[in-house]
């Protein structure tokens, strides 16, 4: 409405313009006086009238003295019939020069149909820019079909690409991907001795761990353009939408290969067909496949790779992941700490850092992040430092934010009450001391009374090293640090928080698990229990299909309460032991409301593995 408005406004303006124009450039604004036809006839009389120019009903008199005027006649007669009807001599008439002015053309018409004509066609004028207004509404509800692929063009200068080096760690995935560069750039050479180039790479990993950003390394490297869409834009509301964006986008694809079309969350498009509720389902189905037409459709010389990411590969659709589709698999896994590294030394590159600040400590107190959270931990540090109004981002502000990553803000303004201050110190006072006596728990990083997100106070464990496997002496060990809060709050005070809930949740989808998905129950066969069934149009686990008999149900939940009390047994005998060293914490977290690694160390000694 606005931009018709505009439009309209626009049009007036013109219009006034085009008016001004043309009244300026007739002759009847020249100045003249306006009589009447007996003061014609007086001054004919008179003999005081040189000469008289007739254009249709309108005389142009022009004086001896050289006044001009002008006379509106009647339309009917003429001039000469005019005058002599008025009985003006014609002696007189032949002394003045007539000149009839032919007015059948054009001038006349518009001025004859001015009255009428400007209306209408300012109307015409409104009419049609409302129809403009309709029309732009019209094909943009006819682009739909259009996909929204982004090119992401060849023409960025060499630093604004993304290459390799931008990306850190992934070296196994890096050299996968060497490959499809070199099929970009040379692709003759594998032609000529035979080789099929692939069509398809998948890669595949959790969020955050550079997928996206590979597939863009991949077109810089090979300096080829780079198609990017995302598998939810194909599901759109319209059936038939997806897959007419899927020919548009391998129709420009085509247009410019050789090119990366890349296709971001494959798995909103690629699951299994068949196996979802709903109409969008079709929907989906048909868009993968036109993909699946699109990809046999091209010919070896066509020279497009497309290049999908997902970070749930069990759930796509056989057909795409067979030979001649995305055959190739490119995992990407959680970096390890030398990977982490690798990745804050890329993103330390354009911040302002402290030369002292080491960057392998940070990966070491940062197992499980993601690229991805490690480029926003360097932000989130850099963002602390601009509030202090720091120059440089200190070790300090980085730790901080590790914290901040991993449990959200610090929530100073949640003040607890003394009471409330106090269970919150023991409760995480017990967590920190039974892991600390427990050989298989990590070793505690820090313990805090802050509030942080959710939680009243916190305590932070973290791993010596990374870990890929764990083992069940671990998960038993970890257990009994889960029910150390609660267990702690009761010895002391006896009664219990609902601080403890979350860790009591916790505490029993580990057991669940234990027991249900990695065999390691003491009473029961070594087997899985329950298969989980994804539901597609929620894309979560929610529904459990049971695979094992009531009487199995029922031994089940012995074991989970069996390990919960096992847990809760080894934590009692802990805290009851070491009451003296509990206090001991208590009273600093009182007082400081945090203890650091180094602190914790210096009372309870270097955790040693046994
Ligand atoms: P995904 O597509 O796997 O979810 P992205 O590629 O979008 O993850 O990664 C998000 C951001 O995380 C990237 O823009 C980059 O800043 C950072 N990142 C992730 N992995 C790496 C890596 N290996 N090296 C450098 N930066 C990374
Ligand atoms: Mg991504
Ligand atoms: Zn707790």
């Amino acid at each position: 409405m606005r931009q018709f408005s505009k439009n309209f406004l626009i049009f007036l303006i013109i219009f006034f313009v085009l008016a001004g124009l043309a009244s300026m450039l007739t002759p009847s604004l020249e100045k003249q006086d306006k009589t009447d036809i007996s003061t014609l006839i007086a001054q004919i009389n008179n003999e005081e009238v040189e000469s008289i120019e007739v254009s249709g009903n309108k005389l142009t008199i022009k004086l001896n003295d050289g006044t001009k005027e002008t006379v509106q006649k009647e339309g009917a007669e003429s001039l000469t019939a005019l005058l002599k009807n008025y009985e003006v001599s014609s002696a007189k008439i032949q002394k003045i020069d007539i000149a009839v002015k032919d007015e059948s053309g054009l001038a006349f018409w518009l001025i004859t149909l001015s009255p009428i004509l400007i209306p209408l066609l300012l109307f015409i004028g409104i009419i049609y820019f409302m129809m403009r207004q309709v029309q732009g509404a019209n094909s943009r509800a006819m682009m739909f079909g259009k996909s929204k692929a982004r090119e992401v063009s060849n023409q960025l200068t060499t630093k604004e690409k993304t290459t390799f080096k931008d990306v850190a760690g992934v070296k196994e995935a890096k050299e996968e991907l060497d490959e499809v560069v070199d099929f970009l750039k040379n692709p003759k050479k594998f032609i000529n001795v035979g080789a099929k180039i692939p069509k398809g790479v998948l890669l595949v990993g959790p969020p955050g761990t550079g997928k996206t950003l590979l597939a863009k390394a991949v077109s810089g490297e090979a300096g080829v353009p780079f198609f990017n869409i995302s598998g939810s834009e194909f599901v759109e509301m319209f059936v038939g939408v997806g897959a007419s964006r899927v020919r548009d986008l391998f129709h420009k694809a085509k247009k410019s290969s050789p090119c990366i079309v890349f296709i971001d969350e494959l798995d909103a498009v690629g699951r299994q067909r068949g196996a979802g509720l709903g109409g969008s389902n079709d929907e989906r189905e048909q868009t993968l496949n036109q993909i699946l037409v699109e990809m046999d459709g091209f010919d070896v010389n066509t020279n497009i790779i497309v290049i999908a990411a997902t970070n749930r590969p069990d759930v796509l659709d056989a057909a795409l992941l067979r030979p001649g589709r995305f055959d190739r698999r490119v995992v990407l896994d959680f970096p390890d700490i030398a990977d982490r590294e690798a990745i804050l030394k890329v993103h330390a590159k354009n911040k302002p850092i402290v030369k002292e600040v080491d960057l392998r400590k940070i990966a070491a107190r940062t197992p499980g992040f993601t690229g991805a959270d490690l480029a926003n931990l360097l932000n989130e540090a850099a963002i602390l430092t601009a509030r202090k109004d720091k120059k440089q981002v200190d070790e300090t502000a980085i730790l901080e934010s590790i914290e901040k990553v991993m449990l959200g803000p610090e929530r100073k303004s949640h003040i607890l009450n003394e009471q409330e201050r106090k269970i919150t110190a023991y409760h995480e006072a017990g967590h920190a001391l039974v892991a600390h006596e427990l050989p298989n728990a990590d070793p505690v990083h820090k313990v805090s009374i802050v509030s942080r997100g959710r939680a009243a106070g916190y305590t932070l464990k973290l791993p010596t090293e990374d870990k890929h496997l764990h083992t069940r002496a671990e998960f038993i060990d970890d257990l009994a640090v889960f029910l150390a809060g609660h267990t702690t709050e009761k010895e002391i005070f006896g009664d219990i928080s609902t601080g403890a809930s979350n860790d009591l949740k916790q505490a029993t989808r580990l057991a669940r698990r234990l027991i249900m998905e990695y065999g390691m129950s003491e009473n029961l066969v070594p087997r899985t229990f329950g298969e989980k069934e994804e539901l597609i149009f929620l894309g979560r686990e929610i529904h459990e299909q049971r695979d094992y008999s009531e009487k199995v149900a029922e031994v089940i939940d012995e074991e989970i309460s069996h390990l919960i009390s096992e847990a809760r047994k080894t934590a009692l005998n802990i805290i009851k032991k070491k009451k003296t060293k509990l206090e001991e914490i208590v009273k600093i977290l009182l007082e400081k409301e945090a203890i650091e690694k180094d602190e914790f160390e210096k009372i309870f000694g270097k955790k040693t593995k046994e």
